[in-house]
């Protein structure tokens, strides 16, 4: 969000710049979240203890075997037989595990080097990561992410689970060189008070989630673990992306009036909970949420959103850190189209892969552009019948939607609409009730299916436009990536002219075309989307008011014109300054 400029803090504090992820201010203590490997315990042993530690290291390995096997199996059962993902990741894991080279040496380095066996285990892995790296071969260099699995595994077995080492019993801003969607929903949201981090880019997951929880967040900030310890006092800015480490009284009290200020704008949002999501020339259109969880679910309810456009349904598995079996993923939809009914949900079906593993099935050079969400489960197809049979039995408490993310072909769409109808007659011939004809929707994130999206509109009922991904693949940008997060530009004239493509075909095949990626929950993008024609948006629950207030602002004509314009442009710059002048945003 482009807000008024920072008040520089005075000379001699310590300020560091990042991508402004998540809005909000914050203050407080920080704590950090150190992964595995910077944590272990290291220490010498003694003759005596030789004996025991290999015993130790003896039960790690067992249990490390256990566990890999029960996850394994866990997927085989979620696959069906004869899957592709299934001898080759066994193989991998098990095989380093019992790889007695590897394993043999970490044993003898308790007895000659007298250290204990978390140490010997990291050792191992250093010097395994110092061979591979000078390899060519890319397959063995891949092979290290495996390692690093096996010993992060090995490691929590001999400690414990990471826990984070955070001794204050108030809310604290957590830091740590990276988030992972895992480790941004296992805090308790009372808990944070914003997140910090090396890596990582604004439409990272991870940065996704902060913004649904409120959570304020700053994301890439060079050499962060360095120049702050547990302790240290900071402040957050997350609208503008800065972090001040042990600021002076003086610029405290400033910020802490911004809060004020951010929490009076925020009272003064809340007034407009019951007003329709409309234009300023009285134009009504679809403001819908996206959700994750149960607590974005109630949000949405007191936001009085217009339906669930987006239901991301690997949030609830990524949580619960298993693969969740048909009667608990019935349970978690029946309850969402319960709550929402007679309001139409939006059920996603899985998009794992990309910055979002479960279980990883393969390790990939590439993985935004491997085996991920509906591709790996069109191969699947267990699992994914086993979601499609879920949403089905959830159908008759509410009024679900079906949507398919990451296709790229209408072939795929047909091969989806196939796996559906097989599921469908499975349900006849078993007579259990379910809605007929629920439709059929698919994600537009992948370029090719923007560019056919004339075609594409005669074999689904609705898309939903996810521009996060949009951008990504459009103009070859990974959006977890800070080293090119300056060249992820959703005012790329590309971007408009495929999210123009996408709303021409809609309305040409009565089609609905909806949006659900980031940019749709920004107020600064709204006018120029709107005046492309879009009049379904779905957005973080938080945000909908943001977008209401801004609505109110635009008149159709004068957004249209805007969208002409921005059109007729060539660059993302000239657009940003076109919206900016049409539409400042201010907060006070
Ligand atoms: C998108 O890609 O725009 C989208 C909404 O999906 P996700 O962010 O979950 O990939
Ligand atoms: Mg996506």
């Amino acid at each position: 969000m482009k807000e008024e400029p920072f008040k520089k803090p005075k000379l001699g504090e310590k300020l560091m710049k990042g991508i402004a992820a998540s809005p909000g201010v914050a203050l407080g203590k920080v704590c950090i979240h150190k992964d595995v490997f910077s944590h272990v315990p290291t220490y010498a042993i003694e003759d005596n203890q030789i004996g025991s530690e290999i015993q130790r290291l003896k039960k790690a390995v067992e249990e490390v075997e256990e566990a890999i096997r029960r996850d394994h199996e866990n997927i085989r059962r979620q696959l069906g037989y004869g899957g592709y993902g299934d001898a080759e990741i066994f193989s991998t894991h098990l095989s380093i595990i019992k790889d007695s080279h590897f394993l043999s040496e970490v044993f003898e380095k308790i007895a000659t080097q007298r250290i204990n066996a978390e140490a010997s285990v990291l050792s191992q892995i250093l010097k395994y990561e110092e061979i591979f790296s000078k390899m060519e071969d890319a397959y063995f260099r891949e092979r290290m992410a495996d390692i690093r699995d096996i010993g992060k595994r090995l490691i929590e077995s001999l400690t414990g689970p990471m826990v984070l080492d955070c001794p204050f019993e108030e809310a604290v801003i957590i830091a740590g060189v990276e988030l992972t969607p895992k480790d941004t929903v296992q805090f308790k949201r009372e808990r944070v008070l914003a997140f910090i981090t090396e890596r990582g880019g604004r439409e990272s997951h991870a940065a996704i989630l902060a913004r649904s929880m409120g959570i304020p967040a700053v994301l890439a900030i060079e050499g962060l673990l360095s120049r702050i310890e547990r302790g240290d006092f900071l402040i957050i800015d997350g609208n503008l992306g800065f972090v001040v480490v042990n600021p002076p009284e003086g610029v405290i009290q400033e910020y802490r009036k911004t809060q004020e200020k951010l929490e009076a704008h925020r009272r003064n949002l809340e007034t407009l909970i019951d007003y329709p999501a409309e234009t300023l020339d009285g134009h009504r259109f679809k403001l819908m949420a996206n959700i994750g969880n149960m607590v974005d679910l109630e949000f949405s309810i007191r936001f009085h959103a217009d339906g669930i456009g987006l239901f991301r349904t690997e949030l609830p598995f990524i949580i619960e850190d298993h693969f969740l079996s048909e009667e608990e993923q019935f349970g978690i939809y029946k309850k969402v189209a319960e709550r929402m009914n007679p309001k139409e949900v939006t059920i996603r079906t899985l998009d794992f892969g990309g910055d979002k593993f479960l279980v990883s099935l393969r390790p990939e050079k590439n993985p935004f552009l491997g085996y991920r969400s509906t591709r790996a489960f069109l191969k699947e197809q267990e699992m994914l019948k086993t979601q499609i049979r879920a949403i089905f039995r959830a159908s008759v408490h509410g009024k679900v939607k079906i949507l398919f993310p990451m296709v790229s072909s209408v072939e795929e769409v047909r091969q989806l609409r196939g796996v559906v109808k097989e599921v469908e007659a499975e349900f006849i011939h078993k007579k259990v009730d379910f809605q007929r004809d629920i439709p059929i929707g698919v994600m537009v994130e992948i370029p090719s299916l923007a560019i056919m999206a004339s075609k594409l509109m005669k074999e689904i009922d609705f898309v939903s436009i996810g521009t996060n991904d949009l951008v990504q693949y459009t103009l070859a940008v990974d959006r977890d990536n800070d080293l090119v997060s300056d060249l992820y530009q959703p005012l790329n004239p590309s971007i408009l002219w495929l999210v123009k493509n996408v709303v021409e075909a809609g309305q040409a095949h009565g089609k609905s075309v909806s949006i659900c990626g980031e940019i749709a929950g920004d107020p600064f993008y709204f006018p120029l989307l709107y005046g492309l024609g879009l009049r379904e948006f779905s957005v973080a629950p938080v945000l909908i008011l943001e977008i209401k207030e801004m609505a109110k602002r635009v008149t159709t004509k004068e957004a249209s014109q805007i969208a002409e314009r921005a059109m007729e442009m060539d660059s993302s710059k000239e657009i940003e300054q076109l919206l900016m002048a049409s539409y400042p945003l201010n907060h006070d």
